[in-house]
């Protein structure tokens, strides 16, 4: 039996049908299947792997579909987007917390593990007040090697 959404998935889905009818779209079959599966996927993901996901749950889901679809569950806050200075961005679901979030990519295998910085937060705030300047946006990124290729690359030496 399907489990019976959650209200957090009906609140969300409220919120992405009210946006794209804001912007003089319709909720089609298609950007519905994109934003369930932008809901569905755990972690990071690639515009690739959403689009995968999308076209398991509806077929007929395009690629021109799912490069409209994105800036759509961005501007609805479904999903976050995450540039860590690859040729693809990847999107992660938006946990609805206005907590500063800091990024750890692994240079090898490219996991990112999301970590809740609110002092990188408070700093930027502080600095750009001494200089007069009030924060826009500001990110941490920590280029690292995860324990699994640690292992790996230790294990060929
Ligand atoms: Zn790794």
């Amino acid at each position: 039996m399907p489990k019976p959404p959650s209200s957090e998935s009906v609140e969300q889905s409220g919120a992405f049908r009210a946006f794209i009818a804001q912007k003089g779209l319709r909720a089609t079959r298609q950007r519905m299947a994109v934003f369930e599966a932008a809901r569905s996927i755990q972690g990071h993901y690639t515009a690739e792997d959403l689009m995968k996901k999308a076209r398991a749950l509806d077929r007929s889901v395009s690629r021109a579909t799912i490069y409209r679809a994105i800036p759509l569950l961005i501007g609805s806050s479904i999903v976050r987007e995450v540039d860590v200075g690859r040729d693809h961005k990847y999107y992660l679901a938006e946990a609805g917390s206005a907590t500063f979030r800091a990024q750890l990519i692994c240079e090898s295998c490219e996991t990112i593990v999301e970590v809740e910085a609110p002092f990188m937060e408070w700093y930027g705030k502080a600095v750009a007040a001494k200089h007069g300047m009030r924060p826009i946006s500001q990110k941490l990124q920590v280029t690292a090697l995860c324990e699994r290729c640690q292992k790996r690359k230790t294990a060929r030496l």
